[in-house]
């Protein structure tokens, strides 16, 4: 009895998996923290088409930690996820990005541009997500037709008919849907078909090694294929050399995201970068 005891509870004085569990304990009651002081912002990346312009940018989410200084998403979307803080935090997310829509709709140059959200799986599936959405384009104005939800492959087929339905009513009011990291998640065809999608993201690890690795090659120009076959917009991400560009566009990619053009940036900086391109040269060359 004793022995048996001593064996279940002895996980929990191991102090590795001890320390692991305060490290979790933490960032979570520092998360709750941040949502409460404020401590999140959007910084926002462009996605450049064919023609050298800037058509759109992905919001993505920053955290300035007062001690910790600024925590990547990698570090607490999985968390935020696990503790149900996503749903705070992504309704924050999306009023901010559609506030943003809005101001820059004032704006002649700024207009057309369109705003990429990064939407987690536990958001998308919580019962409240469309009302979410909903609600933050009336409380900012922001129009819907500006507004794009990222979703990812592994999240879209756990209720695949909910998933549809769910996506579908967005979309009758004008929000459309972009499939992020394709590519490295398990997609069938056969739903991807029935998916309501607009656009398809090639995945950065694709991306990387285009140019030296066959199989990497092999698979971008198979995602492009594809896009293209079921009418979709096809963008690829992570790209950071102009001979990744041409190789993409090349082979018919409608846009790229990536350092190539600019890190993620604060709007105003985004916007800024805006104002100095003309935005018809080929190539993403700049004209000033
Ligand atoms: P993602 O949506 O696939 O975003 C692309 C990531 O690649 C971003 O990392 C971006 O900064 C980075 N990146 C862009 N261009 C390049 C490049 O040329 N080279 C390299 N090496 N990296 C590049 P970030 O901002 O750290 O975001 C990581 C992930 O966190 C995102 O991946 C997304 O899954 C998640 N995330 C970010 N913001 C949000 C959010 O607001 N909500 C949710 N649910 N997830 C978010
Ligand atoms: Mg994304
Ligand atoms: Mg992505
Ligand atoms: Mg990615």
């Amino acid at each position: 009895q004793a022995k048996a005891a001593g064996r279940n509870t002895l996980c929990f004085f191991d102090p590795r998996m001890q320390a692991a569990v305060s490290a979790r304990m933490s960032l979570e009651a520092d998360l709750r923290q941040g949502l409460r002081e404020r401590q999140f912002l959007l910084h926002y990346q462009p996605q450049v088409d064919k023609a050298g312009r800037i058509t759109g940018v992905e919001a993505l989410i920053r955290w300035q930690h007062p001690k910790r200084g600024m925590v990547s998403p990698l570090e607490f979307i999985q968390l935020a996820e696990e503790t149900g803080l996503i749903l705070p935090l992504g309704e924050w997310v999306l009023e901010t990005a559609c506030r943003q829509l809005a101001s820059w709709a004032a704006v002649p140059k700024l207009a057309d541009l369109e705003i990429a959200v990064n939407v987690s799986a536990r958001q998308f599936h919580y019962h409240g997500f469309v009302e979410q959405v909903l609600g933050a384009l009336a409380i900012t104005g922001a129009i819907p037709q500006r507004l794009k939800l990222e979703l990812t492959e592994s999240m879209l087929f756990e209720n695949l008919e909910g998933t549809i339905s769910k996506m579908n009513v967005l979309k009758a009011r004008g929000i459309s849907f972009a499939l992020d990291d394709f590519g490295t998640g398990y997609s069938s065809l056969a739903y991807l078909k029935r998916l309501p999608l607009d656009m398809l993201k090639i995945d950065r690890s694709f991306v990387r090694d285009l140019l030296t690795n066959a199989n990497d090659a092999v698979i971008a120009r198979t995602i492009i294929a594809l896009g293209c076959n079921l009418g979709l917009k096809v963008i690829a991400e992570g790209v950071e050399t102009e001979d990744q560009r041409d190789f993409l566009f090349q082979h018919g990619c409608d846009a790229y995201q990536g350092y190539l053009c600019t890190k993620p940036l604060p709007a105003h900086d985004v916007a800024a970068i805006i104002a100095t391109r003309s935005g018809t040269m080929p190539n993403g060359n700049q004209t000033s």
